[in-house]
């Protein structure tokens, strides 16, 4: 044990279900703290029991009395079929759920850590993206409930810090991946390996030309780990993978991988679907001595198998 308290909301999703791994194996004493919108008890069953680890149900739009020393924000749906499903919820989250995350460790003088996202740089005019750039993002848009809840959560962090002393540490998240993302999670990576391997259409958007960088999310949790236990920047700071690619060269990565017949069809680009996006992790790579080293091609390996076991069970 390290004497140390760590709450994670949005724990049993599946960035927070990686993190909550990571913080029980060093000694925290860990608070998961969930609303199971889009996360599930199976992704931290193998948690449960364990004297350090603690579950509790409870939605982030209400107050929260715990004492903790260090609290990761993670919650909020981050698919954009989940997030848009239930807009003005997802603006609760965001915002109401900063609040009281703030007014908590404000009360207990803990560091409160923000998941925040790439997606408050909007369908960027700059590229690739650094943490200068203040994002062109569509204010009244199908995206807007996430971009503008995030950019608001960003705001009262900063807000906090300033106006009543809050540690916090502020990330932006690009496109990250790995074991434990939903099936129907909706996101690129989790349809195309769900539909490789059952033979469905591989359903792209577009053309296929729009970008990303994908991420491994034990990348992720190591960036988020290191923000967290420095005591130099408040960020925020980009944590991704600066490797882009091409939604259609993922595809056909994601069919080549997997073995799959399966064929590509074309769907209609989301309205504000962002064209291209990829990160500048010279913050990162200066502050936090933090850069990916998984490639996406091991990456999505490890990813496939997740899915193909959950297939078969
Ligand atoms: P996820 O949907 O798997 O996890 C989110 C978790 O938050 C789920 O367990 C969900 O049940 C929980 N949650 C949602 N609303 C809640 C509420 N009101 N009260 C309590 N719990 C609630 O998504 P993820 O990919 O693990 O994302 C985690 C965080 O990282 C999110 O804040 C997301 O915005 C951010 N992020 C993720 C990515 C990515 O690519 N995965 C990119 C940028 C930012
Ligand atoms: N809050 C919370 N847990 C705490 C402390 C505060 O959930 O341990 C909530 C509280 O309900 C409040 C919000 O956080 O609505 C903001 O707290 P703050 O102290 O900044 O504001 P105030 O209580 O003065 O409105
Ligand atoms: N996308 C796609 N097919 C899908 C799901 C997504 O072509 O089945 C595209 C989507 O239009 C976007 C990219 O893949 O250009 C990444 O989408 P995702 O929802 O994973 O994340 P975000 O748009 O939030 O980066």
């Amino acid at each position: 044990m390290n004497n140390q308290s760590a709450l994670i909301t949005g724990g049993a999703g599946f960035v927070g279900s990686h993190l909550c791994d990571r913080l029980v194996a060093s000694g925290y004493d860990v608070m998961c703290v969930d609303n199971f919108h889009t996360g599930s008890k199976q992704n931290i069953q193998h948690l449960v029991g364990r004297v350090n680890f603690e579950l509790i149900r409870h939605d982030v739009w209400l107050p929260l009395y715990v004492e903790a020393d260090r609290v990761f924000n993670m919650a909020c749906p981050a698919s954009p079929v989940h997030y848009q499903s239930d807009p003005v919820s997802t603006v609760k989250t965001a915002v109401l759920g900063a609040i009281n995350m703030l007014g908590l460790a404000k009360r207990c003088g803990a560091r409160i850590l923000q998941a925040s996202t790439s997606e408050v740089y909007g369908d960027a005019q700059q590229h690739p993206q650094q943490e200068s750039y203040w994002g062109n993002v569509n204010p009244t848009g199908p995206r807007a409930c996430y971009d503008e809840g995030k950019r608001c959560a960003e705001t009262l962090f900063f807000d906090y810090h300033r106006q009543h002393g809050v540690d916090i540490r502020v990330v932006r998240i690009f496109n990250t991946y790995g074991p434990r993302m939903r099936p129907d999670d909706g996101r690129v990576v989790s349809n195309f390996i769900m539909q490789a391997l059952r033979g469905d259409p591989i359903t792209l958007y577009g053309d296929g030309s729009q970008t990303r960088s994908f991420c491994y999310v034990d990348d992720l949790v190591e960036g988020l780990l290191r923000m967290m236990d420095q005591n130099e920047v408040t960020g925020p700071i980009n944590i991704g993978n600066p490797s882009e690619i091409t939604i259609r060269d993922l595809a056909e990565t994601v069919l080549r991988l997997t073995g799959s017949k399966s064929r590509i069809e074309y769907r209609p680009l989301p309205q504000d679907d962002p064209i291209q996006r990829r990160p500048d992790i010279t913050k990162a790579r200066q502050h936090l001595d933090w850069q990916p080293g998984v490639g996406l091609e091991d990456g999505l390996k490890e990813t496939i198998a997740y899915f193909k076991h959950l297939v078969k069970s």
